[in-house]
């Protein structure tokens, strides 16, 4: 008999080892892929040239409770740049998010008061507003100070109300870049959630990026697992609970439909269907680039941000994210761009340059989205296709091929909607507890996407006391 297996090697998997190895337990991780890292891992293409697989720009690698109590920003180096990011308008025109409102609001001109009454109040309740982003939904009775504030904010940037909050075309587009994080239609109060708390960040602790790339993140997690005694099992997929049979709890960093496929009949009918029922949403299709030159950017703020947001006007971007919404692909889509090379050389040989760059997709797509994302870079930064030496595409079926928790290419682990922010997968104080001795880690719970670990401390945290009877151990460093 063995204390604990986890089912996949992703940061919130590997955020449930280090928290059930430090208690002492006997964890096995399972991964079905050759490396760790899932969503978090960095490859090299060709030689010296670092490529994030996934995740590139970490805006809760310093504000998840769960990071800070692991204390990964004395793990391992990171950069935070000064522009968390940079809104490309057209010309030499682009909205700059400062990691600092002051900053940032001073630089929107007649929309500055707007944008600061905006995010002054979250901005000041930063800490506690992670918080509250980062646990369940359920116990919003919790958080009195930030979520009155917080909601009406949503309800304004999230509906028709938008429109009525800025004069200007700069400000809706800084607003708008962030929203279309969450792939999804806009506007929609369920993508401005997020985005708000993650425009919040930017204005504040800011979007790290860690030195050397991501799988920088992912092996610190793996390393102090195994240093207190887990062991981490790669090319080993795991089909059947029965495979695990000796094992007293199971974690599951899938999807829901993979769970209810492995575990189904250890878990009730009524939530297996419910599993089953969990809606994926589009997709992210992926080109990395290795560059001659640095990108040119007309815009010279640009050249300083960890992430630039293409996709002009609000109406621009909403218009393209609804084509995508209904399973098509717009014309001028929007792109997310991360050239890491500028705040961290060691990801290129010399005077070289990476660049991460995605767009969004319908679901499942098999199409290579090279040329578009060029030439939507080139209308910002022209120039730029003569300095492109290689690329490599990854469309959103070969996302999906790379990561069996990102179904189509899903790489937010299911549709954001305000149905699936609460009911994640379904709507319960412990949503992390699919049965006896079963728990779903991964961001198909809650609090969902990103690189913050926090469904794999929720969900080890309650298996620690519901199976175990034990507390939370000490996750600083040099504790245990
Ligand atoms: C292109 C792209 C860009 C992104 N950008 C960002 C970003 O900049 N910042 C950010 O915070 N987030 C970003 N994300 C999202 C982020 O990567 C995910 O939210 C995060 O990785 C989710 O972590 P997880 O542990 O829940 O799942 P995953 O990272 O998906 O890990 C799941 C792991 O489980 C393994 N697995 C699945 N099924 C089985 C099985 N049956 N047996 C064994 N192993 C199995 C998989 O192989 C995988 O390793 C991005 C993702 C993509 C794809």
């Amino acid at each position: 008999m063995t204390d604990a297996s986890i089912v996949g090697a992703g940061p919130n998997g590997l955020a449930a080892a280090v928290i059930l190895a430090r208690a002492g337990l006997e964890v096995t991780v399972f991964e079905a892929n050759d490396s760790i890292g899932g969503g978090a891992r960095t490859r090299e293409i060709s030689a010296g040239f670092r490529h994030d697989w996934g995740s590139a720009v970490h805006p809760m690698a310093l504000a998840s409770p769960f990071f800070r109590a692991f204390a990964l920003a004395d793990r391992i180096p990171f950069v935070t740049p000064e522009v968390s990011y940079g809104h490309a308008l057209g010309g030499e025109r682009a909205a700059i998010a400062w990691r600092d409102l002051e900053r940032t609001a001073d630089a929107l001109g007649a929309d500055g008061n707007a944008w600061r009454r905006l995010f002054e109040p979250l901005v000041a309740r930063g800490e506690k507003l992670t918080e509250f982003a980062l646990s369940a939904m359920l116990p919003i009775p919790q958080h009195p100070l930030v979520f009155p504030a917080f909601a009406t904010r949503v309800l304004r940037a999230g509906t028709f109300l938008h429109s009525s909050m800025f004069a200007h075309d700069a400000a809706p587009a800084l607003l708008a870049g962030v929203i279309a994080h969450s792939v999804s239609r806009m506007p929609s109060m369920a993508a401005t959630a997020p985005g708000l708390v993650l425009a919040t960040l930017a204005q504040s602790t800011g979007w790290p990026i860690p030195r050397g790339g991501t799988q920088a993140i992912t092996d610190a997690l793996a390393s102090d697992a195994r240093s207190h005694g887990a062991r981490i099992e790669t090319g080993h997929p795991i089909a059947r609970i029965e495979e695990l049979r000796q094992s007293r709890v199971v974690l599951f960093d899938t999807d829901p439909a993979q769970l209810a496929g492995i575990a189904g009949e250890r878990l009730a009918p009524s939530y297996a269907r419910a599993l089953r029922r969990f809606a994926h949403g589009n997709a992210a299709s992926k080109v990395d680039f290795e560059l001659s030159e640095p990108v040119p950017w007309a815009n010279a703020d640009l050249h300083r941000a960890g992430t630039v947001h293409l996709g002009g006007t609000w109406n621009e971007v909403a218009g393209a994210e609804n084509v995508i919404a209904r399973g098509q692909y717009p014309q001028n889509p929007y792109v997310l761009v991360s050239q890491p090379t500028t705040h961290d050389p060691s990801r290129a040989p010399a005077g070289r340059h990476t660049l991460w760059t995605y767009t969004h997709v319908p679901a499942g797509s098999d199409r290579d989205m090279t040329e578009t994302i060029v030439g939507r870079i080139e209308q910002y930064a022209p120039g730029f296709r003569d300095i492109v030496v290689r690329s490599l595409a990854t469309p959103a079926n070969e996302i999906a091929a790379g990561d069996a928790a990102m179904v189509g290419g899903d790489f937010a682990g299911g549709a954001i909607s305000l149905r699936q922010l609460l009911a994640r997968p379904v709507l319960s104080n412990n949503p992390w507890r699919a049965g006896v001795g079963i728990y779903l880690c991964s961001a198909s719970t809650v609090p969902g996407p990103g690189v913050h670990g926090m469904g794999g401390y929720h969900a080890a945290r309650h298996a620690l006391r519901e199976v175990f009877g034990r507390d939370m151990p000490s996750l600083a460093p040099h504790a245990g």
